[in-house]
């Protein structure tokens, strides 16, 4: 077994070694700037236009629909920030899932702080937006609706299709956060029917800083860096080209990889939730019933503190997190465990395992037996 077991997946994944390779280039004999009239600009051009390319036949757009920005963030920043506002003399109004990633929710907070009206949609208690809650609360004043298609903390999937329709017959734009599903879930924009779509690199075991945002063609959405005439003129900024490039090829090798990888991860996680539930008595696996990303296990201990569980996991040499925020040791109850309904003393004992390209039944079987060791003693009581 590898030390350290990296169970944290969701927060980032390690760069493959392909990626790594196909970067390097970029760093070193050909730095050129893409912009640049010589041929050597020229080069750098075309791998970017490549990566374009790999992108946007992973998630099934057109090249001209990607635009390359920092990372999930910006792409949702854009989205949201850059909308065309209803023409009415009230204030515009966004409506949120109340279980989005802080890039979505802060930034309709932001949006707020400028006068918007900020809705939150609230989730049933398996996570899921139900499209009725999104229908009801769309009125005159709504610039935009953004639900993500897997959640960061739990990996549920939503309803998306439901949703597009819904928007599109009311004519308000629908964003998706696709950053967490990208790499083992089918992803065909087209099909979604969103008109914005965030996409990061490092969940794909790809760079870190990289990430695009789909704009599906003739949606209005403002220009949203100022500057050169950099991505059709929409977000000014020399293109970080070695990133790009490492976020294309990443692309490239989920296409080929997607489906092994996710039957494998989904039979490594099922065994993994088996035998936390076999072998720790007072544990949950959070929206179990639930369609969700197969990577994700997120567990639920009563009466024992979360943080408590990662510290011991981190002694053992294993890195997990409990998916909501957290600082200097201590973590937030979770917004989205709220949001569910789960009660506190469920929602406290909160761990994410999120496994990958590299997880081993070997890994999984360890943090079982360091799991059940750990919340035996954190209980004070024999197993
Ligand atoms: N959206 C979701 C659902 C995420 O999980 C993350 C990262 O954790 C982001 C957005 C932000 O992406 P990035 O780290 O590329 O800015």
């Amino acid at each position: 077994m590898r030390f350290p077991v990296y169970l944290d997946h969701a927060a980032t994944t390690p760069l493959a070694p392909e990626v790594l390779e196909a970067m390097m280039p970029y760093f070193s004999d050909h730095p050129w700037n893409p912009s640049a009239t010589y041929s050597g600009g020229h080069e750098a051009r075309e791998a970017v236009e490549a990566a374009r390319r790999q992108v946007a036949e992973l998630v099934g757009a057109s090249p001209d629909e990607i635009f390359f920005t920092s990372g999930g963030t910006e792409a949702d920043n854009w989205a949201l920030k850059a909308v065309p506002v209803p023409s009415t003399d009230e204030p515009p109004q966004v409506l949120v899932s109340a279980i989005e990633h802080a890039a979505v929710l802060e930034t309709a907070e932001a949006l707020g702080r400028r006068g918007w009206e900020v809705v939150r949609i609230p989730v049933s208690n398996e996570g899921r937006v139900e499209p009725n809650d999104v229908e009801k609360r769309i009125t005159f004043r709504t610039a935009v609706v953004a639900v993500m298609l897997a959640n960061n903390e739990i990996g549920t999937l939503q309803p998306i299709n439901e949703l597009s329709e819904i928007c599109g017959e009311r004519g308000v734009p629908l964003h998706v956060d696709a950053v967490q599903a990208l790499g083992t879930t089918e992803l065909d924009v087209r099909a979604l029917g969103a008109s914005t779509v965030a996409l990061s690199a490092h969940k794909i075991y790809g760079p870190k800083g990289a990430g695009a945002l789909y704009v599906r063609a003739g949606t209005a959405l403002a220009r949203w860096m100022d500057g050169g005439s950099h991505e059709h003129g929409m977000r000014a900024g020399t293109l970080n080209v070695p990133a790009i490039v490492g976020f294309g090829k990443a692309c490239e090798l989920v296409r080929e990889r997607r489906e092994a990888d996710s039957e494998r991860l989904r039979h490594l996680r099922d065994r993994l939730c088996r035998l936390v539930l076999e072998r720790i008595p007072d544990v949950r696996v959070t929206a179990e019933a639930a369609e969700r990303l197969p990577q994700f296990a997120h567990l639920c201990f009563r009466g024992v503190e979360g943080h408590a569980i990662l510290t011991a996991l981190d002694t053992a040499g294993i890195y997990a997190s409990a998916g909501a925020a957290c600082s200097a040791g201590s973590v937030a109850t979770s917004h989205v465990l709220r949001a569910m309904g789960i009660p506190d003393e469920w929602a406290r004992g909160a761990v994410r395992l999120t496994l990958g390209r590299t997880t081993t039944p070997d890994d999984v079987d360890y943090t079982v037996e360091v799991l059940a060791t750990t919340v035996s003693e954190l209980r004070g009581g024999a197993r």
